[in-house]
């Protein structure tokens, strides 16, 4: 704002300089040429004056010529007015004047200079002009006016004629010499300024301006109208005023007629110097503005160079905190995520251990669910053992040892099958795992045999099928193939299925497959409980290098909000007492511990089937180094 208003303020001041500069060049050039045009006037004035003066004596001198004494004696003899025209010729000629004439006391023109020339004085009557008048009262006559019968402006310069010569006695005639004035006129035309040469009225009558010429410079009053055209100084010539006044003169007097001599300085070069100096003004003010404004810029450049090196500085100086403040949030950050990860660690470490235990306790958990089965499975040969002891005494009281032999081979027996069961939870129990080769097929039958007394109690049918190529559908449940193994089936004693084909061999822990097996086998039981069917398959499968386990029931299938869950620990439909949720979760990642995948599906019978998949160990070495259970 403040900028805006010095701006306004310098350009005023500006154009008040320019301005003023062109006023004083104006007045200075005025007065200059003021001066000038006096000094030119002090040199004209007189060449003028001298002029005038210098013709003044002739018709003087004239009038005391004896021809025109004569001539005005006689003015009715032809010969001696002869003799007066050539004579005023002659002179007129030498002196080099516009015309010599002589008039009688009447004012009546008896001889002229120009008495041969068709517009000729002779004969012509001056009276009416006040030159003659002046001359006939014994005076010089002098007057300045248009010739009225040439029409020709000039001085006239009159002069008596005496009677008898004598200055002083009585006047005969008057003589007049008229002078041209043309040649002055003609010398100031080379001049620029306008020249004027005007009367006592004010009318000009000489001039080097054309235009200017029988024109006053001010309004002529009526009196002087009526001496003019009383005169007919002018001739016909009507005086009017300049329509403009041509502005500032210098005049000076010339001649006894009350002449001015003015001069008109050319105000074109007046303008012309206000011009330049206003020119020379704006010059010298630019040139000022300009050396302003390039120390204006310089300074404003030098700022600038020190305002952004400040800037360039600040910015530095912040981008150097800001690299330290993040760098100090990356190290926090760093060390959050240091040790979210540690702590990630510790609770991975912890769900692994907790697993672990899981798994364990799953174990434990199917063994004390075992444990019934188990008693009863042991009850039976003991109750079995006990009555073949008894009768074994009995028989060795008889004196019968045969039977009593025969006996104790059974009690031998018995005990035997008790060993092997015992065997199966010492081995379920063991927590340490142990990879070796397993045979799917025996895993498949001690699992079985597991179960079989479950089975039996809850009058559920178990198909095991355990020949490797077996087609998944025809050992399905309801396929009508009974439970086949009674007491007596041990784990060698299963379906001898597999001669024709190699045995299905995995890398893995036989005792935590089994685990699994039953697993599946139980939760098969359980789902065939209140089914109209029941019954539960087992069957074996190659499948792409991988060995298939699929246990089918005929249940009412895996609901589909159940089967998003089946995997997840303690996830479980049963009431509580019964299931603890735990046993798919476990199964699971005992699977995928041997890269294994254990899956779920409903059988478009209705019922549910579980497939537990094992990467197949191709070599088959000897039966004999399999871990299988111990008998
Ligand atoms: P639990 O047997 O203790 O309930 P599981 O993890 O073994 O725990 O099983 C989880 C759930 O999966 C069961 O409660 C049951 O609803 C479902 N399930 C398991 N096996 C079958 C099956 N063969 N048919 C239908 N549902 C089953």
């Amino acid at each position: 704002m403040r900028a805006k208003l010095f701006r306004v303020l310098a350009l005023l001041a500006a154009a008040g300089g320019i301005a003023a500069a062109g006023w004083v060049g104006t007045l200075r050039a005025q007065a200059d040429l003021m001066e000038q045009g006096r000094r030119q006037l002090e040199l004209m004035a007189p060449d003028l004056q001298s002029a005038m003066e210098k013709y003044e004596t002739l018709p003087f001198v004239l009038g005391f010529q004896p021809d025109l004494i004569q001539a005005l004696a006689h003015p009715e003899d032809a010969p001696t007015i002869a003799r007066l025209n050539q004579s005023l010729q002659t002179i007129q000629q030498q002196a080099k004047v516009g015309a010599i004439y002589m008039m009688d006391r009447t004012g009546l023109t008896l001889g002229a200079s120009n008495w041969d020339q068709p517009l000729g004085f002779v004969g012509k009557n001056f009276s009416y002009r006040p030159y003659f008048n002046e001359a006939l009262h014994g005076r010089a006559g002098l007057f300045y006016g248009i010739g009225t019968s040439t029409s020709e402006a000039g001085y006239f310069i009159a002069q008596p004629v005496y009677r008898n010569g004598t200055a002083g006695g009585p006047v005969a005639g008057v003589v007049v010499a008229k002078i041209s004035l043309a040649d002055f006129e003609q010398t100031w035309r080379s001049s620029e300024h306008a020249i004027a040469l005007a009367d006592r009225h004010g009318v000009i009558f000489l001039s080097n301006q054309p235009q200017w010429r029988y024109r006053s410079l001010q309004p002529l009053g009526a009196a002087t109208m009526q001496e003019l055209a009383h005169t007919q100084q002018y001739m016909g010539q009507k005086v009017t005023p300049l329509s403009e006044h041509p502005g500032r003169f210098v005049a000076r007097p010339v001649g006894r007629l009350g002449w001015q001599l003015m001069l008109f300085p050319a105000q074109t070069r007046v303008a012309r110097a206000g011009l330049l100096w206003a020119l020379a003004a704006f010059l010298l003010l630019s040139c000022a503005a300009a050396s302003w404004w390039a120390l204006h810029q310089r300074r404003r450049r030098l700022e600038e160079r020190h305002e952004s090196r400040q800037a360039l500085q600040q910015a530095a100086r912040e981008l150097d905190s800001r690299i330290v403040e993040r760098t100090q949030q990356l190290r926090e950050t760093n060390q959050d995520l240091e040790n979210k990860y540690a702590r990630l660690k510790a609770t991975e470490q912890m769900l692994r251990s907790t697993q672990n235990e899981l798994v364990q306790a799953g174990k434990l958990a199917m063994l004390g669910q075992m444990a019934a089965g188990v008693t009863h499975e042991l009850n039976q040969p003991l109750a079995a053992i006990r009555a073949f002891a008894d009768n074994a005494r009995t028989f060795l009281q008889r004196g019968q040892p045969a039977q009593a032999e025969a006996n104790l081979g059974h009690i031998g027996d018995a005990s035997a099958r008790m060993g092997a069961i015992i065997a199966q939870l010492k081995g379920f129990a063991r927590k340490d795992e142990s990879i070796c080769q397993v045979e799917l097929a025996k895993s498949v039958r001690a699992s079985a045999f597991m179960m079989e007394s479950e089975f039996r109690r809850h009058g559920v049918a178990l198909a095991i099928d355990t020949s490797p190529d077996a087609a998944a559908g025809s050992h399905a449940p309801g396929g009508g193939s009974g439970p086949d193994a009674g007491p007596d089936a041990g784990p060698d004693a299963g379906p001898n299925a597999d001669a024709h084909a190699g045995p299905l061999l995995v890398a893995g822990d036989a005792v935590r497959i089994e685990q699994v097996l039953i697993n599946l086998l139980r939760n098969a039981l359980d789902a065939v409980e209140d089914a109209p069917q029941r019954e539960v398959a087992i069957t074996l499968a190659r499948v792409d290098g991988h060995a298939e386990v699929r246990i089918s029931d005929s249940g009412g299938g895996i609901p589909e909000q159940v089967a998003a869950h089946l995997f997840e620990p303690f996830y479980t439909t049963k009431p509580s007492g019964k299931g603890l949720g735990l046993g798919l979760a476990i199964s699971s990642s005992i699977v995928q511990a041997m890269n294994g995948q254990l899956t779920a599906h409903n059988l478009p019978s209705g019922g549910a089937q579980f497939v537990l998949r094992l990467p197949l160990q191709l070599e088959s070495t000897d039966a004999s180094k399999h871990a299988s259970h111990p008998h």
